[in-house]
């Protein structure tokens, strides 16, 4: 089997680090491509090399010395170098990027030169081939990632190097120049070279031991997620979950290709395995909670609004004209309400309303502020009779009053509103009843 192993800013962050990343792909054979991120933080106050080179480029734009932050770049990459007792010297490199920094080619081709550095660390580190990001991942004029070629020119060129480090996070335009994908963008060239190399697995190593049932800041040391399929990580990432690059999921989500989330300071560790679909049974009915505050409620209300054809559409109306997306949209007999974002909303409040008025002519129209929306996620739920019962009571229990309730056709989540001030205690009590109590 072939694996193709990307790892983040923070495993990659010093020589320390660096040696942990080298002793998991020498661990096993299986690990043949590589991808790896610019170097991250080494502590809180610490920087990432990404915000260095975008901060240098930006200073060279105002014409001003660049010598002291291009040498603090410089420096992270010899502190690896040396702390990993290499024989490799990137002179020649620092002095072609310092130019052209000062010569403003472009901030993408500027922000790409941490992984393109790190790279040659990498591969001279672990004594694989180099291969340019440049020169096998491809963009449209336009900047749109060409996924047909990318694969075509990445397979034949993976084909003829057994063990490869390819740098994540930029590829290139039609005429040579350097882009990037957006932040955190190395989890998708990670994606794009499993697909490639037709692996078996991609291994996505980070700095935790993959997904967790609730946010660790809200439920502590929350259980890990062991198994996830693609559609339950989507709903969960939607609502503010995040351990990957959103867009890192569609290349091997077509190609069959399972992502295993793994934690590079805990190598033993399993991490969350993200799959199609699994017939492995869930530890708890759950597979994850998460959530996000800040939502408002549209409550329309108008008798008969069931019977009137196009009501639906012209209330969208007022949504779209003002380029407002939507969330969530329960409904009742004579009611709809519609969630959308406080923030985004908030601007343009009275000439959505009078536009309702004038296209829907309702009876009532309503306002609540201060929401907050929580996915209560998982495959198991289909299976199990009651989830929805205990979820309301253990709410209840905990004084709760719930706003809104929208459960999908798939059975796969149910959304609740709650208040903003209860989504915390909201939380614990759903994470309490299905995973404490295991109910
Ligand atoms: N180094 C880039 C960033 O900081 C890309 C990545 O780490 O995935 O966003």
């Amino acid at each position: 089997m072939i694996k193709v192993v990307k790892f983040g800013g923070s495993s990659l962050a010093s020589a320390e680090q660096f040696a942990k990343a080298g002793d998991i792909v020498r661990s096993d054979e299986d690990r043949k491509y590589v991808v790896p991120s610019a170097p991250g933080k080494r502590n809180d106050k610490d920087s990432k090399v990404t915000d260095m080179l975008y901060d240098c480029y930006r200073a060279a734009s105002r014409q001003e010395d660049i010598r002291i932050s291009f040498n603090r770049i410089k420096e992270r990459y010899n502190t690896i170098i040396n702390g990993l007792g290499l024989k490799l010297s990137l002179e020649e490199e620092y002095k072609k990027i310092e130019k052209n920094l000062k010569d403003q080619i472009g901030e993408d081709y500027a922000a790409s030169r941490g992984e393109y550095l790190n790279g040659k660390i990498m591969a001279a580190y672990l004594g694989f081939e180099f291969i340019d990001a440049a020169e096998v991942i491809f963009f449209d004029e336009k900047g749109h990632f060409l996924s047909d070629k990318t694969n075509k020119v990445l397979k034949k060129r993976l084909h003829s190097a057994e063990k490869a480090v390819i740098p994540g996070f930029y590829g290139s335009l039609p005429d040579g120049t350097i882009k990037t994908f957006s932040r955190g963008g190395s989890d998708i060239t990670g994606s794009i070279v499993a697909k490639a190399a037709e692996a078996g697995m991609y291994e996505n190593w980070t700095d935790v031991s993959g997904c967790m049932v609730a946010d660790p800041r809200i439920i502590k040391n929350p259980k890990p997620i062991r198994v996830v399929t693609y559609r339950e990580l989507r709903e969960l990432s939607y609502m503010g979950a995040s351990v990957l690059h959103e867009d890192a999921i569609f290349p091997v989500r077509k190609a069959g290709i399972p992502i295993n989330i793994r934690n590079t300071n805990c190598p033993e560790a399993p991490g969350t395995l993200i799959v199609e679909s699994t017939c492995h049974v869930p530890e708890y009915t759950i597979t994850g909670i998460a959530g996000k505050k800040g939502f408002v409620a549209v409550n329309i209300d108008k008798d008969m609004m069931n019977s009137e054809v196009g009501f639906c559409r012209k209330a969208l109306q007022a949504f779209e004209d003002n380029r407002i997306s939507i969330e969530h949209m329960p409904s009742g007999i004579d009611t709809m309400t519609v969630f959308v974002q406080q923030e985004e909303f908030m601007g343009k409040e009275q000439q959505i309303l009078s536009e309702l008025h004038k296209l829907c002519k309702p009876d009532t129209l309503d306002l609540e502020g201060d929401l907050a929306l929580i996915a209560v996620v998982g495959r198991g739920m289909r299976e199990a009779r009651g989830t929805a019962g205990r979820l309301f009571s253990a709410l209840a229990h905990a004084n709760i009053n719930v706003k809104m309730i929208d459960q999908g056709s798939s059975e796969l989540n149910i959304i609740i509103g709650v208040r903003n001030g209860d989504f915390e205690n909201a939380i614990r009590a759903i994470y309490d009843i299905f995973v404490e109590t295991r109910l």
